[in-house]
């Protein structure tokens, strides 16, 4: 299998395959990660998964082999070949080429519960993260390889240096989990930075209640605008939102907060407190 580093380097070899930096092409080459992957996303062959960006299908064998169905969506036009062969031997993979990002997820998969599994392109890991997880896409869970420190980043809690915007974002919508730690050795060319194995279960109903859910992501973003910045001068100088000083202070004093706090120290349901109570 691909995951073995001596079959990918034969595989490039054979197909002449060059990588695309501007693709963020990094592939698996490590059994043992693969299996933590499949373990923490508790694939069976109930299973629909959803991989983005199968690379030459180092990960999509394994996935093949352990799930019901899996859809596979890469943008690198090159690969679509290469993976018609590598998967040859699977019925159960359809190869989709496309960009993740303008792909009707709900209709590919007709509706159908996800797994999403990926091994993601650290160039554009956030936006992908975010559009799959405000879009509502019909998931259970996600379970994707990042960089270390932004899956640091998505599992911290309020007070400490890693809490911002996507902590909340993510802790929103999902349940994170961190699952593993990889170095970069395990992949074929070696990133420079550290990776992890981040699993997030979908909640069914958000933890806290809020009346506008996209008024609240607009002041999260504009409390974290700037670090150094107070919550209420982040929010009062925010163009989208036209708040005044004296309106912050007041929300915050009805929220029992300091007016000199800043926005790393609030919780998810004091965002959503706070929303509710500046939100028109
Ligand atoms: N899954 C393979 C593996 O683990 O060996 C490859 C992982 S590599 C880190 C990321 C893959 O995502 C590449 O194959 C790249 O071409 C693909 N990719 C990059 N941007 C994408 C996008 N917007 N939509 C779909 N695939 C994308």
């Amino acid at each position: 299998m691909l995951s073995n580093p001596r079959v990918t380097i034969d595989a490039i070899k054979k197909y002449n395959f060059t990588f695309q930096k501007k693709f963020g092409q990094n592939f698996l080459i490590d059994d043992h990660v693969i299996g933590k992957i499949i373990a923490a996303a508790e694939i069976t062959k109930e299973d629909t998964v959803l991989e983005i960006g199968p690379g030459m299908g180092n990960l999509t064998q394994h996935l093949a082999e352990n799930a019901g169905k899996v859809y596979a969506v890469e943008i690198d036009k090159k690969l679509i070949p290469i993976l018609h062969e590598t998967l040859s031997s699977y019925e159960n993979v359809e190869i989709i080429e496309g960009d993740i990002l303008k792909t009707d997820i709900g209709a590919l998969t007709e509706g159908r519960k996800l797994k999403i599994v990926a091994n993601l392109p650290y160039y554009i890991t956030t936006p992908i993260i975010m559009s799959l997880l405000e879009g509502h896409v019909p998931a259970e869970s996600i379970t994707v390889m990042v960089q270390k420190e932004v899956a640091e980043r998505m599992a911290a809690g309020p007070g400490t240096k890693d809490y911002g915007a996507i902590s909340l974002a993510v802790q929103y919508y999902s349940e994170p989990y961190l699952a593993a730690n990889v170095p970069p050795n395990c992949f074929i060319p070696r990133p420079v930075v550290g990776s992890a194995v981040i699993r997030m279960k979908i909640h069914e109903k958000p933890p806290v209640q809020v009346k506008d859910e996209k008024f609240m992501f607009k002041l999260i973003k504009a409390s974290f605008g700037e670090r150094r910045k107070t919550l209420q001068n982040g929010i009062y100088n925010f163009p989208e939102l036209d708040i005044s000083k004296e309106a912050v202070a007041d929300a915050l004093n009805k929220v029992g907060l300091d007016e000199r706090i800043r926005g790393e120290k609030l919780t998810l349901e004091e965002f959503a407190r706070l929303s509710d109570i500046l939100g028109r």
